[in-house]
């Protein structure tokens, strides 16, 4: 019967899309460029718990880098870098997709690139002016595999 519904949750990867996945723009942690990276910053960070974080400047809409847990590893609080110092330093590549994707096509590159996390956009059309994009949320391979594992 397991079997069935990890089947069943495969097709259902045809049908779905990251939006219907991800996690949405306002539960994602996010850090601000200018953020001083001193004990109390770097604990909530741990604390937390995720391994990669989008940072932004100035808006959450306006994500410039990727910081990896990791990153953080041998930053000695005293120094009072900045976020944006580790992301200069520790470069991650940061990936945008659209919303509509379908899951099938974002599971296809998850397993080509080497990349775990993605931004997840929507074409925003105003009625006056120009088109643009908006940040919508971020997909992991993890939330793929939850859909496929979780479906009845
Ligand atoms: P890993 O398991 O590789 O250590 P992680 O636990 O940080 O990484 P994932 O396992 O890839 O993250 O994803 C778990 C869930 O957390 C997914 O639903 C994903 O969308 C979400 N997620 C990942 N990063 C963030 C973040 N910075 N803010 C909010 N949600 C996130
Ligand atoms: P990932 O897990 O994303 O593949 P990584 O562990 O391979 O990252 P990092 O340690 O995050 O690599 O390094 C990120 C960037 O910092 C790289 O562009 C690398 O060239 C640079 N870098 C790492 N160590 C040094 C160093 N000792 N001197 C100068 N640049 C470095």
């Amino acid at each position: 019967a397991d079997d069935l519904k990890i089947a069943m949750g495969a097709m259902g990867l045809s049908e779905k899309k990251v939006s219907n996945v991800m996690t949405k723009i306002d539960d994602v942690f996010m850090l601000q460029e200018d953020t001083v990276l001193n004990t109390k910053t770097v604990a909530e960070i741990l604390h937390r718990g995720y391994t990669r974080i989008p940072v932004y400047e100035d808006d959450r809409h306006n994500v410039t880098a990727l910081l990896f847990v990791k990153d953080l590893a041998l930053i000695n609080p005293d120094d009072n870098f900045t976020v944006r110092t580790v992301c200069r330093y520790h470069v991650h590549q940061l990936r945008f997709v659209m919303e509509d994707t379908p899951l099938r096509i974002m599971l296809e590159e998850f397993k080509r690139g080497d990349y775990h996390l993605a931004i997840a956009q929507k074409i925003v059309q105003p009625e006056e002016g120009d088109p643009f994009y908006e940040l919508t949320g971020v997909v992991t391979l993890e939330d793929i595999v939850e859909e496929i594992l979780q479906a009845e």
